[in-house]
């Protein structure tokens, strides 16, 4: 390739001086010959206005000497009208002279060869007719030597100098053409370098560095291909780790973001890439941990709150690749810990009322006891109260440990046995047990009961239902009613009572641990504020819904919809 660019190059500079040379020689010729040709014809006008045929003394001879005088490369032949040669300045000529093209054609210059002077000649006659009529034709002719001679060697200097410009100037395109490739072929050497091909110096010609770097980009493409390929393996993985990950590098730029990650800061990962870390939050904390992180290579872990999530972030300074002037990249991991912190603090609550409900009957019970001990009370009816109230106190706390326990073990998840229950004779036992209290009540019951099985452990229908209709008796009212509903078609369990209601703000609550609307009333009612929170996690471990509908001062109806 480089070869055939040096000999385009020096074929192009030798046609092009050669065609410059042609051309100047053409021009050089022409003028010359129109000077010989103009010179010519001066002279035929000279010699044909000196010589008369007639005149014996402007004769042919002496006419041919005065010219020859006046400029001897000039040839004048003066022919009579027969051809024959009157007189010449090359001497005496014998030949009949008639048939030349000149005498022929008289006024026309002719060029060739003369076989008297032997070299090439420019001719031109005339006739002349002497004073008396006598017809001669005069002419005239110049030798082409010196043009031609001129030619010549304009030609011959000329090839001369196109041999030598075409020979330097192929040195000087092929010092160029070296030079000019030299950092190409230094960058061919590094590409083939990088993709591992033998890098060879010696290979300098365009088509061989051509085919080097059409090489070099297919192992290229090939590579990136590949790393692409691992790329996305890769980010499947991490995307498919339920923990949020995020690389920070050395400048403080977001590298990475797995999809955990995105959905926890609410960014795409395209947003994201290439921000600082802080475009994620303005969290004072997050900023400070991570500035020390990537300033003192630094590693931290602690809660964050972001929207209704709380999540663990544990920062790990990275070094290595990551890492940039001292300065460190950052493994950011996101777990949420929203349920785990959650359950950590209704765990924390629950044992600080669970002391506190417990506390309360105890001071009662010791306080009655020291007052009988210390002989503070000695009447026996005294005596009597303090005893019943020690014992209502002492059940009190009897019943509270027993929810509790059953709450543990509802949250213990310890294996039941499931079976199809009659909710339905659950029911009727739970009314037939507190007949007594629905009587000191005066409340009127409404009951429509199909009966039909849930596949259940037996406890924990028997807490379902007692709790509700427990309720149902204790915050009704006197004279009140009672509707219990127990429908097979819509699988469904009511429970609706006309007593003091429940306002909108406690709906939620009274499902919670220990929380009561009304604790004295619960109290002195020997409710714990433990039931409702059995029941919902009945409902929820079985998957019922349960909703409550309720009027403060109206009543409140418990819809428990069994899968
Ligand atoms: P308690 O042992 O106090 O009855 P629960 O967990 O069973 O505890 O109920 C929590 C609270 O919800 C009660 O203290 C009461 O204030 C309210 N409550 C529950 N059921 C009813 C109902 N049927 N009518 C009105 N209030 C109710």
């Amino acid at each position: 390739m480089k070869k055939r660019l040096i000999i385009t190059n020096i074929l192009m500079v030798f046609v092009s001086l050669l065609a410059l040379l042609c051309a100047a020689s053409l021009i050089v010729f022409g003028v010359k010959r129109n000077d010989g040709e103009k010179e010519l014809r001066n002279y035929l006008s000279v010699a044909c206005q000196y010589y008369d045929a007639d005149s014996s003394l402007n004769t042919a001879q002496s006419t041919v000497s005065l010219l020859y005088n006046s400029d001897s490369d000039l040839r004048l032949t003066i022919i009579a009208s027969d051809g024959t040669v009157l007189a010449d300045t090359s001497g005496e000529i014998e030949e009949n002279h008639l048939s030349r093209p000149e005498i022929q054609n008289p006024g026309t210059i002719y060029y060739r060869y003369s076989e008297t002077l032997k070299e090439n000649m420019m001719y031109l006659a005339a006739k002349d007719i002497g004073a008396e009529g006598t017809l001669a034709y005069v002419r005239v002719a110049l030798s082409q030597a010196d043009v031609e001679s001129i030619v010549y060697s304009l030609l011959g200097w000329g090839g001369l100098a196109i041999v030598l410009i075409t020979g330097l100037s192929g040195l000087a395109i092929d010092l160029v053409v070296r030079h000019s490739m030299k950092p190409l072929q230094e960058q061919v050497g590094k590409l083939s370098a990088i993709v591992g091909e033998k890098t060879d110096d010696g290979h300098d010609d365009i088509k061989e560095l051509s085919e080097r770097i059409d090489t070099a980009k297919t192992l290229l493409d090939a590579r990136y291909k590949e790393v692409q390929k691992e790329k996305a393996k890769t980010d499947y993985l991490i995307d498919q780790i339920s923990q949020g990950l995020i690389v920070i590098d050395g400048l403080g730029f977001i590298k990475m973001m797995n999809h955990a990650a995105t959905k926890v800061f609410g960014l795409s990962k395209d947003e994201s890439y290439g921000k600082e870390y802080r475009f994620l939050t303005n969290d004072e904390r997050f900023l400070l941990n991570v500035k020390k992180a990537i300033e003192n290579g630094e590693g931290s872990s602690f809660d964050y709150k972001i929207g209704p999530l709380t999540c663990l972030l544990t920062l790990s300074p990275l070094e290595g690749v990551w890492g940039e002037g001292g300065r460190h990249g950052v493994a950011l991991l996101v777990l949420d810990v929203s349920e785990k912190r959650r359950l950590e603090l209704a765990k924390r609550d629950f044992f600080a009322n669970a002391s506190h409900e417990l506390k309360s009957p105890l001071t009662a019970i010791i306080g009655y006891q020291e007052m009988i001990q210390e002989g503070l009370i000695t009447k026996p009816e005294e005596i009597k109260d303090a005893t019943e109230r020690t014992l209502k106190e002492a059940k009190r706390m009897n019943q509270i440990i027993i929810e509790m326990l059953s709450l543990s073990k509802l949250e213990s998840r310890e294996k039941k046995e499931i079976r199809p229950i009659s909710l339905k004779k659950i029911i009727e036992d739970f009314l037939l047990s507190h007949e007594g209290a629905i009587k000191n009540e005066h409340l009127h019951v409404r009951v429509t009961l199909d009966d039909f099985e849930v596949p259940m452990a037996e406890e924990d229908a028997e807490n379902l239902i007692s709790n509700l209709l427990d309720n149902a008796i204790k915050y009704n009212r006197p004279s009140g009613t009672l509707e219990i509903i127990l429908s097979k078609e819509t699988k469904q369990f009511v429970v609706g009572d006309s007593g003091i209601g429940i306002a909108p703000e406690d709906k939620e609550r009274i499902f919670e641990r220990f929380y009561r609307v009304d604790k004295a009333k619960s109290k002195a009612l020997g409710g714990t504020g433990l039931g409702l929170a059995i029941v919902k996690h009945i409902c929820l471990d079985y998957g019922f819904l349960i909703a409550l509908e309720s009027t403060l001062g109206v009543g409140s109806k418990f819809t428990v919809y069994f899968r």
